[in-house]
């Protein structure tokens, strides 16, 4: 097998990777915070995960993953102080749509799952550690802050001009530019609004809630070490959140806090970050009353490399629902079929070695879809030609099924038809509603729209009947 290898922002190169103890990776993947449902921008960053966790696997390692889930955070209180709740009350049910979310799209479960607020102590204490040390004071404002300049690396990761740091001046808030670079919060003091919503805990410094940054660092050593194999996230992540996490984690132990550093590229819609608080974010629930199957989707994430940005659009998923279509068909052949033939377990041999060539080359799943396409090709013209080669046939099905491990982009015939169907159904009855209303035009648009997404429908006097026909 190929070398594996990965981009690490540490050293803005691609790099041999493998596991510190050569068997377990351990991987920490920043989640998302939860006082709205994740949107299509944070998938993709998740989905880049996942293919990540799948291809560490097809290298044979295990992996042991961390997804954070930040319930208690600036943004969480303000939204919890405008609704007059608490931060559980507003997090609790958005948790539950990120875990229904991700199993729609099918990104593997990870070992943890921990929540923020279920961490207070292992994040007090890495506090305490950095105050005896030196790193972190107790300010005016009764906060605690983390003292850059007396952190060799800070800037490291982003590449931060040193002369660009401002020792002694603080930031309070968790996301700030990285013209602003200055003494971070560790630890919050209370004030009269974190107290409205829940968000305080007693601790030596008074009554107060961890910053963002600190929250990353306590739950990644507190599960999986001082040092970790990988540390992943999006672009956006890298300042301040992940230069942060490096200096407390790395002040406070003296080692390494992550061995490689990987990032995903943004989501855009119309050449913007898809970002809520742009107000142009889509959402899974979106995709689904449109009727887009997780297949889809996954093969549009992967079409693109996980390091170049990729702009949503509707053209785009239609591709993508067409070529899992294609996909889809031909593993249904697959199943099929009875025997192959030399031409089909050469295909097989080739998309085994292409696909795990480009899977470790960086993570280019473009390239491992392009040669699955290929060896589709290849295999249905070795099918038409017939052949009586059972373990030829075997053969084919076992490396579709491996390359298939990865990428995930077989349309499931239960949940993708289901999300299909009730997006029909949903345009029939407007369809029905604007027949009823004698308003022609608009019914003749429904008509439109499914024959876009090949469905024919044929009205009876029992009512309306549709099929896929493409
Ligand atoms: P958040 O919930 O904002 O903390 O973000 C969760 C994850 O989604 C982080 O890894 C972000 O870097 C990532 N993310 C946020 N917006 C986008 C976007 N438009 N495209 C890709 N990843 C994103
Ligand atoms: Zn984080």
């Amino acid at each position: 097998m190929p070398e594996f290898r990965l981009y690490n922002s540490l050293t803005r190169s691609v790099e041999p990777f493998a596991p510190a103890d050569g068997a377990k990776v351990t991987l920490y993947t920043c989640g998302p915070t939860v006082y709205n449902p994740a949107h299509l921008g944070n998938f993709r960053t998740f989905l880049f995960e996942d293919l990540l966790r799948r291809a560490l696997h097809m290298r044979g390692w295990s992996v042991e993953q961390v997804m954070n889930l930040t319930d208690v955070d600036d943004k969480i209180i303000k939204r919890a102080a405008e609704r007059s709740i608490s931060i559980t009350e507003l997090t609790d049910p958005v948790c539950e749509t990120f875990h229904a979310d991700r199993e729609f799209l099918r990104i593997q479960r990870a070992e943890h799952y921990p929540r923020a607020t279920a961490f207070i102590p292992e994040m007090i204490d890495l506090v305490k550690r950095l105050e005896a040390n030196g790193t972190a004071y107790k300010a005016d404002d009764g906060s605690v802050y983390f003292a850059i300049d007396k952190f060799e690396g800070y800037g490291r990761l982003s590449r931060l001009d040193t002369r660009e740091i401002r020792a002694g001046a603080r930031v309070a808030q968790d996301d700030y530019a990285k013209e602003n670079a200055q003494d971070f919060a560790l630890w919050k003091a209370a004030k009269p609004e974190d107290e409205a919503c829940g968000a305080v805990w007693d601790s030596p410094w008074g009554r107060g809630r961890p910053g963002w940054h600190l929250e990353c660092s306590a739950m990644a050593m507190a599960i999986l070490g001082e040092t970790i194999d990988i540390h992943a996230g999006g672009v956006d992540l890298v300042f301040p959140h992940h230069e942060d996490e490096i200096a407390q984690s790395e002040a406070a132990t003296g080692k390494p806090f992550a061995r490689f550093w990987c990032h995903g590229e943004f989501l855009l819609t119309d050449g913007a970050k898809m970002a809520k608080r742009v107000g142009n974010v889509s959402t899974v629930a979106d995709l689904r009353a449109e009727g887009v199957s997780a297949a889809a989707l996954r093969h549009f994430v992967f079409s693109t490399h996980y390091r170049k940005q990729l702009n949503l659009s509707g053209a785009a998923l239609e591709a993508s629902t067409e070529a899992v279509r294609r996909i889809g068909d031909f593993s249904d052949r697959l199943s099929r079929e009875k025997a192959g033939s030399a031409q089909l377990a050469e295909a097989a041999d080739t998309l085994l070695i292409e696909a795990t060539t480009a899977l470790s080359d960086d993570l280019n799943a473009p390239r491992a879809l392009g040669a699955l396409f290929d060896f589709i090709h290849a295999a249905n013209r070795a099918f038409d030609a017939t052949g009586t080669d059972t373990s030829a046939l075997a053969r084919a099905r076992n490396v579709f099924r491996q390359v298939n491990a990865v990428l995930d982009v077989v349309p499931d015939r239960g949940t993708d038809d289901s999300v299909l169907a009730s997006w029909v159904d949903q345009q029939l009855a407007d369809r029905a509603a604007a027949r009823a209303r004698r308003d022609f035009a608009a019914a003749d648009q429904v008509r439109k729209a499914l024959e876009e997404k090949g469905i024919a429908i044929e009205d009876s006097p029992t009512g309306t009947r549709w099929k896929k026909v493409r």
